[in-house]
């Protein structure tokens, strides 16, 4: 089977999100399972082609685009995934791409998507390679399939061809004002009131792949079925209870070569589930790296996402008071809204031996928390899948979520466990969104950590878990075929 795969990000070239780690992981794992998988991505500016030792597609040379009224002289990159027969192309614009930021607010920012769809078609066409499937991540990708059923409808290549659209999260979606319609070349008779790629007088990008692909998932079961609802669904449900039928969800995996607290080289010291004495040190470690006293009978909790809201930092802020009399320390990754990142930086301020807070991106510090933590809080409001949670049950480093998306799925609530004498939980879940909730929830998962016993059957539950790509990708290959067969 021949998959183009087609993400905006991808490990290890360049990374904002889950949507990259999944870029980098799923392909790897289908190639496995006899898929010559392609994948397309922008050359951005901080992706060093000499460094990388990319290699120039001669037989491709300068595809002329006329976007945006000029004529774009786009140039194709390639190199093989480490590890793999997976070949990655990268789309070199640098006019469009070699910017501060992969994602801008820029008033071509249409331009440069429009670019990127068309350069992968025609990148697919050059390599006379015909994929029966186009696989598109989120908005970025969104206008291939309709760009493939109308727009390049008369190449024989395309012919067999089914996309499958995967939704990473449906609060990005790719929208920009009506006087663009033109650039974006689409059938002036798919633009009026609710239709299929207008919303509320936008153009939106990530309403076209819903529309025009063959199939729609998302990257957890839970997820799949709360998008169909008003609450959820950030303005996209009708249209995906019109395709409820074309809808499912498959779980993320992880990549277990990279997130493995056995191998992993980023961290302090490696460690097993049988030797767990080792991830105190990584404990002793991190606090040391992040300004804070250790001591082992005071629970760690960390945090690594984007601050903003959807990730809880509202419901963070509010209760903030309560949990800041609870004998717990605080190391927090990330960046993101102003607001959020000064009340955090107020309050490491003011509790100089519980709190501190970190303001930026880094990898090798994100793999440092997730091993010398002892709890991972992630109480999103809405969460497609999260990896952190997952990544954490491998580390010994126990999940506090809330119940909903990806974290329903992945994470056993302990003391429920118990209740029904199943004693498999992984972790502590709460249900309401509110500040008061989250409080609770950690009040009562730190009942348990100095419970040595009880501690070590939970991370040990953790531990445990399998989450890697294999099971996941046999489920792609499976609805791969369903797109097939439809
Ligand atoms: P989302 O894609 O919504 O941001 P996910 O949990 O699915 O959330 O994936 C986030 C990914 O990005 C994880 O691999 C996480 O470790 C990583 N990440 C998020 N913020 C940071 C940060 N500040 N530094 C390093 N890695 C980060």
């Amino acid at each position: 089977m021949n998959v183009a795969f087609v993400a905006s990000e991808v490990v290890p070239f360049a990374k904002t999100g889950g949507l990259a780690d999944v870029a980098g992981a799923l392909p790897k794992e289908l190639s496995k399972l006899k898929c010559n998988v392609k994948v397309f991505m922008p050359l951005y500016g901080s992706i060093k082609k000499q460094n990388l030792k990319l290699n120039y597609v001669w037989s491709i040379g300068k595809i002329k685009l006329d976007i945006g009224g000029e004529v774009r002289n786009v140039e194709v990159w390639q190199i093989q995934l480490k590890d793999s027969d997976v070949q990655v192309y990268f789309i070199d614009y640098p006019k469009f791409f070699k910017r501060k930021d992969f994602y801008t607010n820029s008033p071509d920012e249409h331009l440069r998507w429009i670019l990127f769809n068309k350069a992968v078609i025609e990148t697919i066409q050059r390599l006379q390679w015909s994929p029966d499937i186009i696989h598109l991540n989120d908005w970025q990708g969104g206008l291939i399939p309709l760009y493939i059923k109308e727009n390049y409808n008369w190449d024989k290549f395309f012919q067999k061809t089914k996309t499958i659209f995967s939704i990473h999260n449906i609060g990005y979606q790719g929208l920009f004002p009506a006087n663009i319609f033109n650039e974006t070349e689409i059938n002036s008779k798919h633009f009026y009131p609710t239709g299929p790629v207008e919303y509320y007088e936008k153009i939106s990008l990530l309403k076209a792949g819903l529309v025009f692909s063959d199939l729609i998932n998302t990257v957890s079961e839970t997820y799949a079925k709360e998008i169909l609802t008003e609450e959820y669904g950030g303005g996209m449900h009708e249209i995906l209870n019109d395709r409820k039928s074309d809808l499912s969800g498959i779980v993320n995996g992880v990549d277990y070569e990279i997130w493995n607290p056995k191998t992993d080289p980023n961290i302090y010291k490696n460690y097993t589930s049988a030797k767990l004495s080792d991830k105190e040190i990584n404990k002793e470690e991190l606090l040391k790296e992040a300004g804070l006293p250790y001591n082992k009978t005071t629970p760690v909790i960390g945090m690594i996402s984007r601050i903003v809201s959807q990730k809880g930092y509202d419901i963070l802020a509010e209760a903030l008071p309560e949990l800041t009399k609870l004998d717990v320390q605080w190391v927090i990754l990330g960046s993101g809204e102003k607001k959020y990142e000064r009340l955090m930086k107020k309050v490491a301020r003011k509790f100089p031996d519980n709190v501190s807070i970190i303001i930026g991106y880094n990898d090798v510090l994100s793999h440092k928390i997730e091993a010398g933590a002892d709890y991972l809080l992630m109480p999103s409001l809405y969460e497609p899948c999260g990896l952190n949670q997952i990544f954490s049950l491998k580390y010994g480093t126990i999940p506090i979520v809330r119940n909903t998306g990806g974290l329903a799925d992945t994470v056993i609530d302990w003391d429920k466990s118990v209740e029904e004498k199943r004693n498999d939980g992984t972790g502590f879940v709460f249900d309401e969104y509110s500040g008061h909730a989250l409080f609770k929830v950690i009040e009562r998962a730190a009942v348990h950590f100095n419970n040595k016993k009880v501690w070590r059957s939970i991370q040990k539950n953790a531990m445990k878990k399998d989450y890697s790509w294999k099971a996941s990708a046999k489920k792609y290959i499976e609805l791969y075929e369903k797109a097939i067969e439809k």
